[in-house]
């Protein structure tokens, strides 16, 4: 598959190594990678390898590429031991997305407190 690549992308700089990052998962597709600001015991930031800014510019025929996210959340969730977790996938600034390269965001490793909103 092509990878498509923003030069002004620190998530694309992560995937092509120019950036460093704590890995946590990788495979052709997708990165996944410890958020540099955790906001629990364990957060995790999981990543398409191309650039998609936001879940908006996700096309119908990547609905895989993003079910995949699900997957490999439940799977970290697993091998790092979170009995429960929380998966956020911020949208546009309105939805406080500061990073536009989609992302799911995996947070777990205490009880997850407070309104989603
Ligand atoms: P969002 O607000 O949904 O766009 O989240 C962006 C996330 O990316 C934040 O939680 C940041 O802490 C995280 N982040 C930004 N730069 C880096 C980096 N170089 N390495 C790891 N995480 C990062
Ligand atoms: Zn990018």
């Amino acid at each position: 598959m092509t990878i498509e690549t923003d030069p002004g992308c620190i998530f694309c700089k992560i995937v092509a190594g120019e950036l460093p990052s704590e890995q946590l998962y990788e495979d052709d597709e997708i990165l996944a990678f410890k958020d540099g600001s955790p906001q629990a015991p364990f957060h995790g930031v999981i990543i398409p390898k191309s650039h998609i800014a936001t879940l908006n510019d996700i096309r119908d025929d990547q609905a895989e590429l993003l079910g995949r996210f699900f997957m490999v959340a439940r799977d970290l969730a697993a091998e790092h031991d979170l009995p429960g977790y929380r998966v956020v996938i911020n949208t546009n600034s309105e939805g406080g997305q500061v990073v536009f390269h989609v992302h799911m965001h995996l947070l777990g490793g205490r009880q997850m407190q407070g309104t989603l909103g």
